[in-house]
């Protein structure tokens, strides 16, 4: 017997479906999950003892690779000095001004312990700065699982075709209003008929949670010419595309500027981390200075600090592995893009910077409806030959391709391989 297939059996005894995330299941693609064991670089070994090439990286926060010493040391070297002391640290404010340093238009920052946390915090303080109640936010688009935010959510509500959660109560989501993915129009619909109710528009600048869809030129600076005119606030979730489309995130790849932004797992480097950020005189309205309530007990984890100021301060220092992993992106994007014209796949591939995806769609994807159109069963085929032959997809057609600083052109190479023998198979 297997032993990931022993631990599955055993986990789902005790966890609900066995896993402490849904998508992990692996429930869309008919499959059980591989245990993993442990990593390294752009690897993956499972329990059974196989070797992934890597293109989850926990979902993004792994961008320098898995095991990266320096990030390691600082975890060690931290824990030795306690593990939490539930009071300020010399770490906490180094991060701070780190961030407020790589990151255009921010002024400060409140750490936390997860993405959903940032999100939910900075749309009560979007709430609470501008004292209206109503949030847009744009169909396939995640925002963690806040009650408000499970609203045509993507990622795995999307995998298991749930639009909304049960348990949020109607009251709960009454106030979120959903738009369309680079379509003005809807949002400006909105605004017209919501004037001067609309506290905020919450965006995926890259929305990567329906598979990655990039914004159409003028769709960002639109969204915050409509918020200059209607005093709404402009609320960026770089959970995913914060560091990762460049050192400055979205605000500086798109050159738009941005009120809020949150951030999460990447700038923890592997461990539970999160950030709401924005100006002054915004993040003044927080607790204890404002009258905006946020709290926790093991936010600004002194070993979560190390861990995320170590990954940082290497992104910051080294300009190139930006260029690294858009090469690397760039190279599969073609690669990709030629095996589905050589086999007649009825595919697209989209990218943007080191974040890729492979659409079981004919004509790309631009909006939510359109990647619900995307032939799962397909993707599920694909998914499950390229696992075979030892490549680490998320598995699930609507999530991102990840790569990393640890990738090599080789890596991409042996990828390439993969597909060609897949979609060979599913002809
Ligand atoms: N926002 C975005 C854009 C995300 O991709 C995610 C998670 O993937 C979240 C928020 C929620 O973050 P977490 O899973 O850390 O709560």
């Amino acid at each position: 017997m297997m032993r990931s297939a022993d631990l599955f059996r055993e986990a789902k005894k005790v966890i609900p479906g066995g896993v402490n995330s849904p998508v992990r299941a692996y429930q869309s693609v008919g499959l059980e999950p591989p245990f993993i064991a442990k990593a390294k670089g752009a690897r993956v070994y499972d329990e059974d003892g196989r070797e992934y090439i890597d293109y989850i990286g926990s979902w993004g926060p792994m961008i320098l690779g898995q095991a990266d010493q320096r990030v390691c040391n600082a975890v060690m070297e931290a824990a030795k000095d306690g593990l939490s002391f539930g009071a300020p640290t010399a770490r906490e404010v180094e991060m701070a001004r780190l961030i407020t340093k790589m990151v255009p238009h921010v002024e400060m920052v409140r750490m936390v312990n997860s993405g959903t946390e940032a999100v939910m915090s900075a749309v009560r303080l979007a709430r609470g700065a501008t004292g209206r109640d109503k949030i847009v936010k744009f169909s396939g688009c995640y925002h963690g699982h806040s009650d408000p935010m499970l609203v045509k959510a993507g990622s795995g509500l999307m995998t298991a075709g749930v639009p909304s959660s049960l348990g949020v109560p109607e009251k709960a989501a009454e106030d979120t209003l959903t738009a369309e993915y680079n379509d003005l129009s809807s949002v400006r619909e909105l605004f017209e008929r919501y004037t001067g109710e609309i506290a905020a528009v919450i965006v995926e600048p890259v929305a990567a949670n329906m598979g990655v869809v990039p914004p159409e030129k003028g769709f960002l600076s639109g969204l915050r010419e409509i918020c200059d005119q209607s005093g709404a606030l402009l609320l960026f979730d770089e959970v995913i595309t914060g560091f990762r489309l460049s050192k400055g995130g979205a605000q500086e790849y798109f050159g738009v500027r941005a009120d809020l932004v949150t951030f999460g797992k990447i700038i923890g480097g592997g461990m539970p981390v999160g950030a709401y950020c924005g100006s002054r005189a915004l993040m003044e309205t927080v607790s204890p200075t404002g009258k905006v309530y946020q709290a926790g007990t093991l936010s600004g984890n002194p070993v979560a600090m190390a861990a995320g100021l170590a990954q940082l301060k290497i992104l910051d220092g080294h300009p190139e592995i930006y260029e690294h992993i858009d090469n690397l992106a760039q190279r599969l994007e073609n690669g990709l893009q030629s095996l589905v014209e050589k086999y007649r796949i009825p595919a697209s591939v989209t990218r943007c910077g080191s974040l890729c995806c492979l659409f079981f769609r004919e004509g790309g994807v631009r909006n939510y409806p359109e990647a619900q159109q995307c032939d799962t069963a397909l993707f599920a085929r694909y998914f499950k030959g390229m696992l075979r032959r030892g490549i680490y997809l998320a598995p699930s057609q609507f999530e991102a391709i990840f790569i990393g600083d640890a990738h090599t052109e080789s890596d991409i190479d042996k990828t390439l391989q993969a597909a060609d023998e897949t979609f060979a198979e599913m002809k």
